[in-house]
């Protein structure tokens, strides 16, 4: 582990079992707090990153897609085919 450039003081984990949302790897994934207190989630692999705050976004969101899906028969009218675009990053014009 070398790659601690400008944060050295920030203690880093590993997080048993998680699986970077980008690149799928699992066991990748550490957690540290930023300068603002917040969590932060970020793939060794990819480098990837995500606060705390938007986890919770993006958790909140999820859950409220989840609610208005409605099961029906046992099939949850939902699978990876028919997930809505989610779209980050837009291009600032
Ligand atoms: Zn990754």
């Amino acid at each position: 582990m070398s790659d601690n450039q400008n944060k050295p003081q920030r203690p880093r984990r590993f997080i048993a079992g998680a699986v970077c949302p980008k690149c799928s790897e699992m066991d990748k994934v550490v957690m540290f707090s930023n300068d603002d207190g917040e969590e932060v989630r970020e793939c060794v692999a990819c480098g990837y990153s995500q606060t705390s705050t938007e986890q919770a976004v993006e958790d909140q969101q999820a859950q409220e897609l989840a609610t208005r899906v409605t099961p029906v028969d046992g099939r949850f009218g939902y699978d990876e085919g028919e997930q809505p675009l989610k779209i980050l990053g837009l291009p600032d014009k």
